[in-house]
């Protein structure tokens, strides 16, 4: 069996990934901050690292693989959203929770292991935050605690750079209280009308950093194995995790892998709401299966970038029309229970190369295809079922993935054979009857598109 590899931020090489411990395996991602809806680029690392946590689920077992993502539900931008619209704060982020939860389940994403909310772990943050004071670490500055970048030598290891560029880059908000402008909020003061806890510092409420920091050692430990997140997450947010971590439990490595995902773009830009060129999950499940969605996100690598178009969608949904074409032909055969194929599975094992996973799993489809016994038949579905699983892809019922769920017999096998005849007339160049049985299919409420890759057709409503 081929080990796992992954990229790690910190080494900046590829490493065998070898758990602490393989009973009990870690992964903390960074979660939303719910005050709106997600688009298709906050999606990415939801799928990302929902297709690791399948591999790791496979490798170390289902109960093995302890996975947090987090909720921050106290956050400018979540007041802000309340204020507005006259909501309370808890109906903001309670219904846009539910809603990250709905629209990442329609692209395939397993609810992770345990999804802690940032307002139900306020001590364990003041505790922290205690700590990293009393190990001279922080400072209480107008009515601020910061934490002191200066008492931690490491500061800058994880982006690759030192304090004089994080100042001349102006990443870093300056303040007349700050000893350094590069030292964080840990705990800021709360207005009246702000969400705010009593602490020793007076009324106030946490930094976006620290929530992590203490929610990861909660539910995973001092030392995970795994944390992972967008690579605009690397500096500041990690950076400062890893600082806070670090310097409250007495130099213990706060995760053994830092995993980034890259950007999806529209055009050159990254997707993001501040440019107001995004596309929201919400929106885009309406006109495109989940399965498409997630699909295209896994057709490049993950730390690569990844152009959103109408293009690749297209093509992603006439992809997956071939193997649910595939499937449907082998519907009354039973699979074979199987292991996922060598090839694919060390495609997923090379830092999650999906783009190499998803040709193999064409070539899967493809056996599956040209397969002529019924063992043969029954391995080769096997086989392409376990493969597509593992990428949360393949699990559709066929003929519902075609719209046929609600026919009877007789009109699906009537447009069975058009199809096949329309095939075959395109096949044979004779476009007349194509075009005539193409029109006998859209009186059949059949939709058929044609595309350089081949035709696909589903059945509207
Ligand atoms: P945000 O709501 O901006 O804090 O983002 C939530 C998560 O989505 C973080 O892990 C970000 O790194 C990630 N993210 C945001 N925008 C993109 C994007 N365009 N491409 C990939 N990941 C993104
Ligand atoms: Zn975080």
């Amino acid at each position: 069996m081929t080990s796992l590899t992954l990229f790690d931020t910190m080494a900046r090489r590829k490493r065998d990934f070898e758990p602490t411990d393989p009973g009990r395996v870690t992964m903390y991602v960074c979660g939303p901050t719910v005050y709106s809806y997600a688009h298709i680029g906050n999606a990415r690392p939801a799928v990302v690292f929902d297709t690791l946590f399948r591999v790791l689920r496979r490798l170390y077992g289902a109960d093995q693989v302890i996975y947090a993502r987090n909720i921050t539900d106290v956050d400018d931008k979540i007041i802000e959203t309340a204020r507005e619209s006259g909501k309370p704060i808890e109906d903001i982020t309670t219904h846009y929770a539910d809603i990250y939860r709905a629209d990442m389940g329609a692209l395939g994403v397993t609810l992770p292991t345990i999804e802690p909310h940032a307002t139900d772990h306020i001590p364990e943050m003041i505790g922290m935050v205690q700590n990293l004071v009393y190990g001279g670490h922080a400072y209480e500055a107008d009515g601020h605690v910061l934490f002191d970048v200066a008492s931690y030598e490491k500061y800058g290891r994880l982006s690759n750079r030192d304090l004089d560029d994080m100042i001349a880059g102006a990443r870093v908000e300056v303040a007349s209280y700050k000893r350094n402008p590069a030292d964080f909020v840990l705990w800021k003061p709360a207005k009246d009308d702000e969400p705010g806890w009593e602490s020793p510092w007076g009324r106030g409420r946490p930094g976006w950093h620290l929530e992590c920091s203490a929610m990861s050692e909660k539910h995973l430990g001092k030392t995970i194995d795994i944390h992972g997140g967008g690579t605009d997450l690397v500096f500041p947010h990690h950076e400062n995790e890893i600082a806070q971590s670090v310097c409250a439990h007495k130099g213990a490595p706060m995760a053994n892998y830092w995993l980034h995902n890259g950007f999806l773009t529209m055009g050159t830009d990254k997707m993001s709401k501040s440019l107001g060129n995004v596309q929201l999950v919400h929106e885009l499940i309406k006109d495109h299966p989940g399965e498409v969605l997630r699909y295209a996100l896994l057709t490049a690598h993950y730390r690569a970038p990844l152009t959103w178009t109408a293009d690749l969608l297209a093509k992603t949904r006439r992809s997956l029309d071939r193997v649910y074409g595939v499937l449907r032909r082998l519907g009354d055969v039973e699979a074979t229970p199987g292991d996922v194929p060598a090839a694919f599975l060390e495609a997923l094992h090379d830092d999650l190369n999906t783009p190499k996973a998803l040709s193999e799993l064409f070539q899967l489809a493809g056996n599956a295809n040209k397969a002529v016994s019924d063992v043969e038949k029954a391995r080769a579905k096997g086989e392409l079922l376990a493969a597509a699983s593992l990428l949360g892809l393949g699990q559709s019922d066929p003929d519902a993935w075609f719209g046929l769920t609600d026919l009877d017999p007789a009109e699906r096998a009537k447009i069975d054979d058009l199809i096949i005849r329309r095939q075959t007339a395109r096949e044979g160049k004779d476009w007349a009857t194509a075009d005539a049985v193409r029109d006998e299919l859209n009186a059949l409420k059949v939709q058929v598109d044609d595309g350089p890759e081949g035709s696909t057709w589903r059945k509207l409503d």
